[in-house]
């Protein structure tokens, strides 16, 4: 069949979608590039947020409507289960986030309302890949074990699962053989990856070990969090420059006590002695982070202890999200109490805030030299082209270069999300 995947979401998704491409390609099926040529189409759906999973679920309305055979999967699907076909009568099949390997599969079949949340399964196909270019997402963990009381992942991803080491090598090796030059390790809480199994600094060791693979010039991974930032993965960062300096280091609040009620496991001193150690390690550490603002009870001193939290981390960039209260979640049972437009204006002041910040940031590299991954032709002007460093911020310069290689550009302008290059 000619198909398409939708993709809603965060990383782990776009890597679920592609893994779903390169199976459903494997299996015989042709992939479209647009709508109209599909005659089957398959929406990868979030629920961290309420708006989210509308979203996602508005659209596969929409694709059930036109007659073409439609597929549901991803996060939102876990949450509704087999209410998922009231919701969408006219839905073919829903698999939940660890069931993506039974899609084609399902597709043979001939389905039905065909139901397969996949629960705590080991999920098939993790390694599967098309192939596109320089870069590749790499499914290392699966799942969290953590109980954030606001968060409906743990219900959804279930149980953490660690990949075992001489697959995630296979893959990576593969993916280089194949033109890949920089991968980005995912898991919700990649660092605890094998601490189930309990391993220590098995996430350090993955790490080591895939740097002894030629070829592979980058490095990243995502989510971190403040207690897997240990003197093990320092040596790491210190010995292999693969490694790339940045990290996204979720904090969501600055209060303790709401940190606490979150149950985030480390206090405003515990995050900020995390920062320092990596900035005291490499002044440009590039760190970012996940805000939540207007959590049940957040008063505004709380919020006021996040923008203080945030301009003493001096993060590069940050993310805010308004509080949404997930079903099943602990926060749930709480009060929603911060109104719709004090969520909004704190929402702004962070992002106001945020922007002299990452000014004020990236002013500080004018004049110092960046090592650049040319990615292509920047998207708002066509004539410049774009890359990153190995902080993740985007450099663009007049001129070209082959996406993949690295180029050295000397810093001679900044914006608030860039930075502007000139070749030496
Ligand atoms: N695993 C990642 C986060 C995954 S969810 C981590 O822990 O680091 C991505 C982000 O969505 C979270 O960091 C949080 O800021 C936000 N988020 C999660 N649940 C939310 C909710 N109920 N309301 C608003 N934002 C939420
Ligand atoms: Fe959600 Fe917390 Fe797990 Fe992240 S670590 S996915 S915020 S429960």
């Amino acid at each position: 069949m000619k198909f398409l995947v939708h993709t809603y979401g965060c990383q782990m998704n776009v890597r679920d979608s592609e893994a779903v491409e390169a199976l459903m390609i494997a299996a015989g099926h042709e992939k479209v590039e647009s709508e109209a040529e599909a005659e089957l189409v398959i929406v990868n759906s979030c629920t961290v947020r309420q708006k989210a999973e509308d979203k996602a679920v508005g659209k596969t309305g929409y694709l059930c409507s036109t007659g073409k055979m439609t597929g549901l999967m991803g996060c939102a699907v876990k949450r509704l289960g087999a209410d998922v076909f009231k919701v969408l009568p006219k839905l073919d099949f829903a698999v939940g986030p660890r069931a993506f390997g039974m899609i084609p599969r399902i597709v043979a079949s001939n389905p039905h309302h065909v139901l397969e949340l996949g629960d705590d399964l080991v999920p098939e196909g993790l390694d599967a890949h098309e192939v596109k270019g320089f870069q590749a997402f790499v499914t290392v963990l699966v799942g969290c074990d953590n109980r954030c009381s606001y968060c409906i992942v743990p219900d959804v991803r279930g149980h953490e699962y660690s990949r075992p080491e001489d697959e995630i090598a296979a893959e990576v090796e593969s993916l280089v053989r194949n033109g890949v030059k920089e991968v980005c390790l995912l898991g919700q809480s990649v660092l605890r990856y094998g601490a189930r199994d309990g391993k220590k600094d098995a996430f350090p060791h993955l790490l080591e070990r895939l740097c002894q693979i030629p070829g592979l010039e980058r490095i990243r991974f995502t989510s971190a969090h403040p207690s897997g930032c240990t003197d093990e993965l320092l040596r790491i960062y210190r010995t292999y420059p693969q490694v790339c300096r940045h990290l996204h280091l979720p904090v969501q609040s600055g209060s303790d006590r709401i940190l606490k009620e979150m149950g985030r496991r480390y206090t405003r001193e515990e995050y900020l002695k995390a920062v320092r150690k990596l900035r005291d390690f490499d002044p440009e550490f590039a760190l970012t982070t996940d805000i939540i603002v207007g959590y049940p009870g957040e008063t505004d001193e709380d919020f006021e202890a996040t923008r203080s939290l945030m301009e003493e981390a001096g993060f590069d960039n940050s993310f805010v999200f308004k509080y949404s209260p997930r079903p099943g979640t602990r926060s749930a049972k709480l009060p929603d109490d911060v109104s719709k437009e004090e969520k909004e204006r704190r929402n702004q002041v962070l992002l106001a805030d945020q922007e002299a910040r990452g000014l004020a940031r990236n002013r500080k590299l004018v004049g110092t030299v960046r090592e650049v991954m040319a990615e292509g032709p920047s998207k708002r002007n066509k004539a410049r082209f774009s890359g990153r460093d190995g902080g993740n911020r985007i450099v663009v310069w007049e001129g070209e270069a082959v996406p993949g290689t690295i180029v050295p550009l000397r810093i001679v302008d900044a914006h608030a999300q860039i930075l502007i290059g000139e070749t030496i």
